[in-house]
């Protein structure tokens, strides 16, 4: 995908050299590591509450305006908006986002598991809602492992971005919900992926990931997710980050619909 491979060729240098000689003008800004460092600390106070929602709400904003103008600032993302928009509608933008799987893996016959209404991603008190996609694997020993193939279910970047946080540390008996997680930006989109209840996680914060590419193996980690009866899956949310840098969960299931397969 050639929008994805200029962006990623840019990220990739501006993280590998020192940050002030490729990307950053001002040497006073902020890598975009640092952008990483600090959703993953906010993420983490959010949700042990130690931060009260309406300054998560700000700090959340701040970033995610930092990191759009930063990569306004690469002259491609302009370029390319149309042939962005084209993409998406053909649905060629988004990867599956677990290898092997057909769109029936998806949770319900017309994708109704999803529920965006109250939703708040600062207030870790607030349950009820469900704005995301729910992928599943016949896994009936809930031992992670497919039961057709015996192997663990890769899980694949539905876009090219940036991984901004992950999880790797939760264990049985915990009460966070999302088990080890793993957020990334995609700068095209401007908007969040969050993938949830993985085994184990194979990307790390700072790191460039391509549409397709593994991230993870699909796993029971998280409060709800861990429980008998709860089938094995992958739980996927978008959040558009609107003009004033907070978040909207959109319902990717026609995006999944449209995505490219991958074996
Ligand atoms: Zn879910």
């Amino acid at each position: 995908m050639r929008i994805a491979g200029v962006l990623g060729a840019l990220l990739v240098g501006g993280l590998n050299v020192a940050s002030s000689q490729v990307l950053v003008n001002n040497t006073d800004e902020p890598t975009l590591y640092t952008y990483c460092q600090q959703f993953q600390t906010l993420y983490t106070q959010i949700r042990v509450e130690s931060i009260t929602p309406d300054s998560a709400r700000m700090q959340f904003s701040r970033i995610m305006l930092s990191l759009r103008e930063r990569f306004r600032s690469e002259e491609n993302y302009h370029q390319d908006s149309l042939q962005r928009d084209s993409l998406i509608q053909t649905g060629s933008y988004f990867s599956f986002p677990l290898r092997g799987y057909p769109t029936s893996a998806i949770g319900g016959t017309h994708g109704e598991g999803y529920r965006g209404n109250g939703f708040d991603l600062f207030d870790y008190n607030v349950r009820g809602s469900h704005p995301a996609q729910d992928i599943f694997i016949t896994d009936r020993n809930q031992d992670n492992l497919d039961d057709r193939t015996g192997q663990p279910a890769d899980v694949l970047a539905m876009s090219s971005g940036l991984v901004l946080a992950i999880e790797t540390a939760w264990k049985p008996g915990s009460e966070y919900r999302g088990g080890n997680w793993i957020w990334v930006y995609d700068p095209v989109l401007n908007g969040l992926f969050y993938y949830a209840h993985n085994s184990q996680v194979d990307v790390s914060p700072g790191q460039w990931v391509q549409a397709g590419q593994k991230i993870s193996e699909m796993g029971r980690t998280g409060f709800n997710a861990y429980k008998a009866r709860s089938p094995t899956h992958l739980h996927l949310m978008y959040l558009q980050i609107q003009p004033n840098g907070l978040p909207l969960p959109v319902n990717t299931y026609a995006w999944l619909l449209k995505a490219k397969p991958v074996n």
